[in-house]
C-alpha cells in the first residue's frame, strides 16, 4: 500500500491535501501550524527534531510542565490526538515523564553513531547504507519518516512539500510562523545532508516527489494530481 509523507516545505501553500484524506500520511514536526487551512490530517506523525529553546530546557533537566519552553512541544502532542505519534527514543527519558502514558505516543528506535547532519559535513559522516530496524537520524524528521513507512511495508512512497534549498532568515516553510520552530544551522551543509540521505533513500525505496517546484531531485517526479 502506498504512503505519502509530508514535509515542511513552502510549497504545500500550494499542494491539495485534501487528496490524501482517505491515504496513508506522515507528517512531521510542527505540521499541526497548517490544520487551520486544511482539513487533512496525517495519520502518522514524526517528531525528530527540537527547538532551540526546548533543546534549552532539556539540557537543564527538563522536568518543569509549567516551563513555557516546552509549550509548542506539547501543542504537538495535543493538536495530533488523531495521528500516531512517533517520537524519537532518545527523547523518551524527559517526555514519558512529561507526557505520561498516551494512547497515541511510541518511542521509536535511533541510531547515536550518525549524527543528524544539521551542521555536519558529508566527508566523515554520511552512513553509506541504511541499518533498519533502527532508525537513522542522518538528514532529519522527513527521512526518519521515510524510514518508518518503509518498515511498515509501505510503498511506494510519495513526497510532499519536501522542497530542499533552505536559506536562513527566509521564508523555508509553508507559514512564516514556523520560524519559531527553527534552530539555526548552517545552511550549505544542512541542503548537502538532506539530499545526500535522500539520494540513499531512492537507492533503497521505491519513492517519487510529488511536490511542487522546490529543488529535492533525487527522485522521479510525479503530479499529485495524476495519482487519484
Ligand atoms: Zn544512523
Amino acid at each position: 500500500m502506498r504512503a505519502f509523507i509530508v514535509g515542511n516545505g513552502p510549497s504545500l501553500r500550494n499542494t491539495n491535501l485534501e487528496l490524501l484524506r482517505d491515504e496513508v500520511s506522515y507528517g512531521v514536526n510542527a505540521i499541526h501550524l497548517l490544520y487551520e487551512k486544511t482539513a487533512w490530517r496525517p495519520n502518522h506523525l514524526v517528531i525528530g527534531d527540537l527547538t532551540q529553546e526546548h533543546r534549552d530546557w532539556v539540557r537543564q533537566g527538563g522536568t518543569d510542565r509549567e516551563d513555557g519552553r516546552i509549550n509548542r512541544f506539547l501543542d504537538i502532542i495535543n493538536t495530533n490526538t488523531s495521528a500516531q505519534i512517533h517520537i524519537r527514543g532518545n527523547y523518551g527519558v524527559w517526555a514519558k515523564p512529561l507526557l505520561g502514558p498516551h494512547n497515541n505516543v511510541s518511542y521509536f528506535d535511533v541510531c547515536t553513531h550518525h549524527s543528524m547532519g544539521l551542521d555536519d559535513t558529508l566527508e566523515d559522516k554520511a552512513p553509506s547504507e541504511w541499518h533498519l530496524p533502527q532508525i537513522c537520524r542522518w538528514g532529519g524528521s522527513v527521512v526518519m519518516a521515510i524510514q518508518l513507512a518503509a518498515l511498515e511495508n509501505y510503498s511506494p512512497l510519495y513526497l510532499l512539500g519536501c522542497d530542499l534549498g533552505y536559506t536562513p532568515g527566509t521564508n523555508n516553510h509553508f507559514t512564516p510562523d514556523y520560524d519559531k520552530f527553527i534552530v539555526p544551522a548552517k545552511a550549505d551543509a544542512l541542503n548537502a545532508v538532506i539530499a545526500n540521505a535522500h539520494s540513499l533513500a531512492n537507492s533503497q525505496w521505491e519513492i517519487y516527489n510529488a511536490g511542487v517546484g522546490g529543488s529535492l531531485d533525487a527522485y522521479e517526479r510525479v503530479n499529485l494530481e495524476e495519482l487519484f
